[in-house]
């Protein structure tokens, strides 16, 4: 452990949409926020390849280049952006404790966490390999859909997720086909029915992914079992989409923090507030519905100025 405890004003975790806007505004506030960016610098947009659907590049981007411009911006007003991964909180006080790699040990008046949640894969290796090459995997449909106009598409799931994402899917795409590994939906029966309802959209129940093929740059198909008949097919596609839940980044924080089933913090209706006072959230770890960049963005912007009151009135109760 050191020997030396950091003191901080505004303590911001990940790096992400919503932790870098967190820290545009929060340094301008003058709260000297220090941001620590976790395993995956700029978060999920990192594995997307053009952006197209962030208000202010008419032209697009790209998920990584954006990052580095909000990085920049960060930086730009004195933001303190650091390596680091946040192992251990401890938020029953009113400094809140914080350890970076087991070791640096942080007091911070306020904490903003941002740490997003990571889209769950099949965990194929055809799979990974595509995602990794940008060649025709996505876990975000509104993200990357677009690139497949009238091309054919298999996306897998069966929730609410992937009955949203196959349906917008299929408002652009020539074909759309479903994979659902068990012989019913999860989702809500309302969702479930609309997809059934879509003409282009065609459901494979009790069908499971094998691999995803492709010609070693793009996707080209999906070879997919029956795990009742134990038959193979494989069925052309150019994009393969997967919908198959996310999981928050919230683990360290669930002994103070209040969550819901699936582990997102549960925020004050209409503000970034937790149950801890002092400690506020942004972006997807706080959001299963919308997942956007730009939702991320704003509830950033809403958690620095929600940190910012807070310190104000901290003053204003110390003044009195
Ligand atoms: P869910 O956990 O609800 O569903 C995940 C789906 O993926 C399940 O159908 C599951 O199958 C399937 N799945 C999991 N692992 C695999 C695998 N290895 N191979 C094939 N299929 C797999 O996640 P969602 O993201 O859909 O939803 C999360 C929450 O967000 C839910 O509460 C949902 O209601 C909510 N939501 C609400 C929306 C809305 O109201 N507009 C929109 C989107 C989400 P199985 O069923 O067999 O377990």
């Amino acid at each position: 452990m050191s020997d030396t405890i950091e003191k901080v004003k505004c303590l911001i975790i990940g790096s992400g949409p919503a932790g870098y806007t967190a820290a545009i505004y929060a340094a301008r506030a003058n709260m000297a926020p220090v941001l620590y960016q976790g395993m995956q610098p700029g978060g999920q947009l990192t594995t997307t390849n053009e952006v197209e659907n962030f208000p202010g590049y008419p032209e697009g981007i790209t998920g990584p280049d954006m990052m580095i411009q909000l990085q920049d911006q960060a930086k730009r007003f004195g933001t303190d952006i650091r390596d680091g991964w946040v192992t251990k909180v401890d938020f029953s006080g009113s400094i809140h404790k914080i350890w970076v790699n087991e070791t640096q040990e942080i007091h911070a008046e306020t904490v903003i966490i941002s740490t997003g949640a990571s889209a769950k894969y099949l965990g194929l290796p055809s799979e990974q390999k595509y995602l990794q090459l940008g060649g025709g995997v996505s876990a975000c449909a509104v993200c990357d859909g677009f690139f497949y106009r009238n091309q054919e598409v298999v996306i897998v799931g069966a929730g609410d997720s992937a009955c949203e994402e196959a349906h917008y899917l299929s408002k652009l795409c020539k074909k759309v086909t479903m994979l659902v590994r068990r012989d019913e939906f999860r989702a809500s029966k309302i969702m479930a029915n609309r997809v059934k309802k879509t003409e282009n959209i065609e459901i494979l129940f009790n069908t499971e992914t094998e691999e995803v093929l492709g010609d070693g740059q793009v996707v080209t198909g999906v070879k997919v079992k029956n795990n009742q008949t134990n038959e193979f097919k494989e069925i052309p596609a150019t994009g393969f989409f997967v919908a198959i839940g996310h999981k928050p980044n919230t683990d360290i924080f669930k002994d103070f923090l209040e969550l819901d089933e699936t582990g997102y913090i549960i925020n004050k209706p209409g503000s970034s507030k937790t149950n801890i006072d002092g400690v506020f959230v942004s972006g997807d770890a706080a959001d299963h519905v919308y997942r956007q960049a730009i939702t991320a963005a704003g509830t950033g912007c809403m958690a620095a100025l929600d940190a910012e009151r807070y310190l104000a009135s901290k003053d204003v109760e110390v003044e009195a």
